[in-house]
């Protein structure tokens, strides 16, 4: 039996480029499992990999996926996502999110499958404190549901590994943004949250101006900074996280359970915005909200108009990772400017792609 690597979620925006970077390794044979209650068919079209359709808390679907592919590890990415939500429907988020990790990680110990790669965010955190980047053991104090569903999740997987030897690689995604370089495939998500696709939007003419909740931030110019990560920076995050994991055991290397936040800061930042008085982010760690837009207005040549507004309740001003460890641990390093987030998303949304993936959940 040939070994596959099961990419859970893998129809969703992150998982599709994560089954890419993986397919472009040449060392992998993928099986996707999605319901694609929010994934889209199409982001794997013409991809030689295998889809298997139904839900991860469907126990006896799963167990059949298990039984028919030689799995070896799994990349888990399936979860609602909208904090919003999550804060009035939580059980909907725990139903998903929690009992779905749990139906996974059984399924697992079952088929004797003990390496995980776990999709975790940066809402784990909570509203940190300002002495940033924020480090792997920063405290997590999350402020939504959706941060507390994937902060139990990472709790349980620990305990899963004591008992079990279910090793874990929890990545912490900070703000996942951009597409394929090929346009082909990128964000598509319904009802739509992230900043870039918003501000996209204004561009294509489908909403009239973006909204800046806040401009009165200690920040540079006033707006929430936050540190956002190419999506094909994610995926070869998950790519050398597989190796990592995937790797011969010996006495003087062990498998070890471990997490990585995953951003583009670094810990100069810190240096550079600590205790010095100074706005925080200036030093080009993080991006504002309003950087953010100039990029936008230059790449796509529209004049984005803004309206200013109150600050939401519950944004924190800052927002950045160190991403030392994955770098020093994992030898991971992103390699995509802000501008080629933009662009790279631009292109998708621009490309008939895009309009066929919304058609997809109408
Ligand atoms: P997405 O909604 O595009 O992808 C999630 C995929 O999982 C979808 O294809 C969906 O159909 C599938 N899915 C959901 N529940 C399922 C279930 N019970 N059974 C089978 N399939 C199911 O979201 P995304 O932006 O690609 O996020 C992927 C993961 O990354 C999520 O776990 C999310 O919490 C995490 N994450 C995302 C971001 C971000 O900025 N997008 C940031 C931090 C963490």
């Amino acid at each position: 039996l040939r070994p596959y690597v099961a990419v859970c979620g893998g129809a969703g925006y992150i998982g599709s480029h994560v089954v890419r970077e993986l397919l472009a390794s040449g060392d992998f044979n993928i099986v996707v499992v999605d319901s694609l209650i929010k994934g889209h068919r199409a982001a794997l079209d013409g991809l030689p990999v295998a889809l298997e359709i139904g839900d991860v808390r469907d126990a006896v679907f799963l167990e059949g996926v298990f039984s028919r592919y030689h799995i070896v590890a799994v990349i888990h990415l399936c979860a609602f996502i909208e904090a919003g939500e999550s804060m009035t429907d939580p059980l909907k988020f725990y139903h998903n999110n929690v009992y779905g990790g749990i139906i996974l990680s059984q399924t697992m110990m079952k088929f004797g499958v003990k390496r995980l790669i776990f999709s975790s965010t940066a809402a784990i955190f909570g509203n940190p404190p300002n002495d940033q980047p924020i480090s792997e053991s920063t405290p997590k104090v999350p402020v939504n549901a959706y941060g507390n569903t994937k902060l139990t999740l990472e709790e349980m997987f620990r305990w899963c590994d004591g008992a079990h030897g279910m090793k874990t690689i929890a990545l912490r995604y900070f703000n996942a943004a951009g597409a394929h370089p090929n346009g082909t495939v990128g964000e598509a998500h319904e009802p739509e949250s992230h900043l870039i696709p918003l501000i996209l939007q204004v561009a294509l003419g489908k909403r009239s101006q973006i909204k800046i909740f806040g401009t009165d931030y200690p920040t540079a110019d006033g707006t929430c900074i936050r540190d956002y990560i190419h999506v094909m920076d994610l995926a070869s995050a998950h790519l050398a996280a597989l190796r990592y994991l995937m790797r011969p055991e010996t006495a003087e290397s062990p498998i070890t359970s471990d997490c990585f936040n995953l951003g583009t800061g670094t810990p100069r930042h810190a240096a550079h915005t600590m205790g010095r008085g100074s706005p925080l982010g200036v030093t080009g760690q993080g991006f504002s909200v309003r950087q953010v837009i100039e990029v936008a207005r230059r790449v796509t040549g529209h004049p984005i108009p803004v309206q200013e507004v109150a600050r939401r309740p519950g944004d924190p001003a800052l927002l950045v990772a160190s991403s030392e460890k994955a770098r020093r641990v994992l030898g991971w390093q992103p390699r995509h400017t802000l501008e080629s987030i933009v662009e790279t998303a631009w292109r998708w949304h621009s490309s008939p792609s895009y309009a066929r993936f919304l058609a997809d959940h109408q």
